[in-house]
């Protein structure tokens, strides 16, 4: 047979799927039987990519394409491909660190934009699970596992300067979803465009964020170090979404936003999607009691989210013979250093804590009245009520924007949530 030269790239449909699946041996060899015996199903339902999950006679897979667009939008709003060569390499440049809490990846094709990796089933994404009432106990420990690792392994605490630097310049380069971010996370928010989708009741408020000088000006702080700051390398995009779950096994999917930047920010936007759905749940359906029971443990989950990443970070630095450039352990071995050492750690971990704070506040916003909702509110069909659940969650974001110096801890911001609800949809009588 005469060689193959790669295809141009193409849009894949099921039958191609099963084409590409059929030229890589170890795949067969998950998948099992003969190409006739796979079966494809498309279960994209994000917002840009195309995912399909392929089962044979012994095993699945799950296969995402990058589309030359943003899914939910179509063939107008154009978007580059490469995005799925950084998901791929932030998946892998993890994985050693993270085992068992993201899908391991099988194979990239970078003529074909195609990830194919882990099936995850009977997993589901924890967003839904959040808006079924569904419990996930286990899932914030998870995660801020995943987040404290990450944080850790790719810092300038545990890494030579060159090592970083690789990183820094491989996704550094990753700019057509850094503009996503940067658009639709810092800027839109808080101008008039055509992107943001602010539902009728709530046009006060977004008027009212417009308007204040105040608040732009910590969001201003927040976007430079996202722009300046190389603290870690980031998923960049680590929502209620991007996290897949059963009520024992947790993985992080989707990391095709990633950038080193500030650790806070990956950290206040899981943050922000666990306050929304404390916000949302009252209009969802279910009995009142369950309802305050349900909160009650959303509540717990943020707590526990943060304070989780909190003891493993520190644990892990602790624990590590830090070999990075950033802080020589060398300079710190004496009683006297190593007492420093500690001030300094726990000083480390308060900055991402401040940066957190901030993100949370910023994600927040920019899901109520910016362009990508949430299906947390979206699901809450009447639109007044909808608005009377998100003006809640505003006027906390407005709140640990414009008064940081009174959330100190992550109890004080869960003792903050019952204040702002009820803010209703008159900025000026709300809370502040
Ligand atoms: P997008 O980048 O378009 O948001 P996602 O990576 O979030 O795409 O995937 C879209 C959907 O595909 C997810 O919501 C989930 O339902 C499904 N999915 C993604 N990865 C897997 C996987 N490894 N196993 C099973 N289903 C998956
Ligand atoms: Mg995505």
């Amino acid at each position: 047979m005469l060689d193959r030269t790669p295809a141009p790239y193409r849009v894949f449909t099921d039958r191609d799927v099963v084409d590409h699946l059929g030229d890589l041996p170890r795949i067969r060899g998950i998948l099992g039987g003969a190409k006739g015996e796979w079966r494809v199903r498309d279960v994209a339902d994000g917002n840009l990519n195309a995912v399909f999950l392929v089962d044979g006679p012994q095993g699945g897979v799950c296969v995402k394409q990058a589309l030359p667009y943003v899914r939910v939008a179509g063939e107008s709003w154009p978007l580059d491909v490469n995005r799925a060569t950084y998901e791929a390499a932030y998946t892998r440049r993890l994985a050693p660190h993270v085992k068992g809490l993201a899908p391991e990846v099988h194979h990239y094709d970078p003529e074909q934009f195609v990830i194919v990796m882990e099936k995850l089933e009977p997993h589901i994404i924890l967003r839904r699970g959040l808006i079924a009432g569904e419990r996930f106990p286990k899932a914030p420990e998870h995660v801020a596992e995943y987040v404290a690792q990450a944080a850790f392994r790719t810092s300038d605490l545990a890494v030579p300067f060159e090592r970083k630097a690789a990183d820094v310049a491989l996704f550094a380069q990753n700019l057509a979803l850094q503009r996503i971010t940067v658009d639709l996370v810092f800027t839109d928010p808080y101008v008039e465009v055509w992107r943001n989708k602010v539902t009728a009741p709530l046009a006060a408020w977004a008027a009212a964020l417009r308007a204040d000088v105040g608040l732009k000006s910590a969001v201003a702080h927040f976007r430079l170090r996202y722009l300046t700051s190389a603290q870690s390398l980031l998923h960049g995009d680590l929502h209620s979404g991007s996290v897949m779950a059963t009520p024992d096994d947790t993985r992080v999917i989707d990391g095709e936003f990633a950038l080193v930047g500030p650790t806070g920010f990956d950290v206040g936007n899981f943050l922000a999607h666990y306050v929304m759905a404390w916000y949302a749940k009252p209009f969802h359906a279910g009995a009142h009691g369950a309802i305050t029971a349900y909160r009650d443990a959303i509540a717990d989950d943020i707590a526990r989210f943060w304070l989780t990443f909190r003891r493993r970070f520190l644990e892990i630095w602790r624990d590590e013979d830090a070999s990075g450039d950033g802080l020589p352990p060398s300079h710190f071995a004496d009683p006297a250093g190593r007492a420093r050492l500690e001030t300094f750690r726990q000083a480390y971990v308060e900055a991402i804590f401040r940066d957190a704070v901030g993100y949370l506040a910023i994600k927040t916003i920019r899901r109520i009245v910016g362009y990508a909702q949430i299906a947390d509110f979206l699901t809450i069909g009447d639109e007044e009520r909808r608005a009377e659940a998100q003006a809640g969650a505003l006027a906390l974001a407005r709140a640990l924007l414009k008064r940081p110096e009174n959330f100190p801890d992550i109890a004080a911001i869960v003792d903050a949530l019952a204040y702002f609800e009820g803010a209703g949809l008159d900025p000026k009588r709300a809370p502040a």
